[in-house]
């Protein structure tokens, strides 16, 4: 199965010079959607995980089935006054400025085996933010898997030491 023929490239969204990579078409098909849950899975192998950390809000999707399917917990990463309880916040640089993300205080334990998940990574700010909150936490990280890797942006030089794993290259 091509699974490439389910992302829809969606030029100048959200704004001009930005090629969005749209998820919904493979979302849409549930053997599609089985197939990339598979091969995400693939990717990790037979390693443990106790908390499987979704980024907000298109990671959330594969990250809570890799969840169900590892027997493990789901965590979400979000934006900026999303979550309710005490939070830890990084901040990461955008194109212009910076943001942050934030993460629930008690969502993972000391020494807790996590898989990072988000959808694209492109420049890789927001995956590096997201492995620092974990790893504040005492979270290991045993991999950061994506749907999608854009390679030109050279986002996995900023996770290097990180086993880094993504279902589709651009
Ligand atoms: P970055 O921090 O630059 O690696 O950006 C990663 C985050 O931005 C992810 O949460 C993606 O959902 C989103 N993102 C970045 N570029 C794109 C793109 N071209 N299409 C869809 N989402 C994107």
């Amino acid at each position: 199965m091509d699974l490439y023929t389910y992302i829809r490239n969606v030029k100048d969204f959200p704004k001009p010079g930005i090629d969005f990579k749209d998820i919904t078409p493979l979302l849409n098909s549930p053997v599609a959607t089985l197939a990339c849950l598979d091969q995400l899975l693939k990717m990790l192998g037979d390693r443990k995980v106790d908390k499987v950390v979704g980024i907000e809000s298109r990671g959330f999707f594969f990250a809570t089935l890799l969840a169900h399917k590892l027997n493990a917990g789901f965590v979400p990463i979000r934006k900026p006054g999303k979550l309710p309880h005490k939070t830890i916040k990084r901040s990461y640089a955008l194109e212009y400025g910076d943001d942050h993300i934030e993460m629930h205080i008690d969502a993972i334990e000391n020494g807790d085996l996590v898989l990072l998940h988000d959808d694209v990574l492109a420049t890789g700010g927001t995956a590096k933010a997201a492995c620092e909150l974990i790893e504040q936490l005492g979270g290991k990280i045993v991999q950061c898997n994506f749907l999608m890797e854009l390679q030109f942006l050279r986002g996995r030089e900023k996770i290097a030491g990180y086993d880094v794993q993504s279902v589709l290259k651009y």
